[in-house]
């Protein structure tokens, strides 16, 4: 397998009790790109996601990362590598306070922040990484509120912030636009494209404003299978593509 591909999966299946959600799918992320998976509800998408990060097992095939085999790893030891993902539902901790929840994100263990920081010991360590994550992610106003008191768009920067705390290398968000107005769209799109500067990421999407704006390649899913893959101009435009979509 290539070592330059920061994800890579091989005939990659995940069956539910006779269903197919992924069937059979190759499919490379890589590095240093932003791609985006794209597709109608009940597509694959957040499977393929879960298989890929290893939140779920696979049925059959293959997963690389940087060209070694990651198959059987567990999903801490996978994030240890410096792949992390966020979830489709906001994971913040609504009783703590905004810079509680990044404090914490900075403690917690099983990421790649632990060999990444590994520098950083003390808690004034910590607080200083945290001072740093709420100036870069404009959270400071708000940095003693408790998060469960946020507007559905700062939960979402917040939950962006405490991923980004464990240094990730390869990135996984699944729709980070969910819910989201227009003015928080665009400022999530401008963070995800300057936290992707030296990362490689992966986003399902819905809105094709987003995919069009941030995506260098996209993957389109249908049913379970991978219908294309390429440069987000080419493959729109494709006939195929754009029935898939309008489901004739
Ligand atoms: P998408 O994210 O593209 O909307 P999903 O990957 O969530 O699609 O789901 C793909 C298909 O797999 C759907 O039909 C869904 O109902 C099914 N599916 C997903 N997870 C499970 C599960 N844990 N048990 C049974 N069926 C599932
Ligand atoms: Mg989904």
């Amino acid at each position: 397998m290539d070592a330059g591909h920061a994800l890579q999966a091989k005939s990659l299946s995940r069956e539910f009790g006779g269903f197919f959600a992924v069937r059979d799918v190759d499919f490379t992320l890589h590095r240093g790109s932003i791609q985006a998976v794209i597709g109608p509800n009940g597509a694959g998408k957040s499977t393929l996601f879960n298989l890929l990060t290893k939140h779920i097992a696979p049925s059959s095939g293959e997963i690389f990362h940087e060209g070694d085999d990651v198959t059987g790893l567990s999903m801490p030891a996978l994030a240890k590598r410096g792949v992390v993902r966020s979830f489709q539902i906001s994971a913040v901790f609504a009783s703590l306070t905004v810079r509680q929840n990044l404090e914490l994100a900075l403690l917690r263990p099983a990421g790649s922040a632990w060999d990444l920081l590994g520098r950083v010991t003390g808690k004034r360590a910590i607080a200083e990484r945290a001072d740093a994550l709420l100036e870069r992610f404009e959270l400071g106003e708000c940095a003693e509120s408790l998060a469960g008191n946020l507007s559905y768009g700062r939960k979402r920067v917040l939950e962006l912030a405490t991923t980004l705390a464990l240094e990730p290398r390869v990135l996984l968000l699944d729709e980070p636009m969910a819910g989201l107005g227009r003015e928080d769209i665009g400022r999530v799109t401008d963070l995800i494209r300057e936290v992707g500067e030296g990362r490689t990421i992966l986003l399902v999407e819905h809105n094709m404003k987003v995919v069009a704006d941030l995506a260098d390649r996209i993957t389109v899913m249908v049913r379970g299978r991978i219908l294309a893959e390429g440069p987000y101009d080419e493959v729109s435009a494709r006939a195929d593509v754009v029935a898939a979509y309008t489901g004739q």
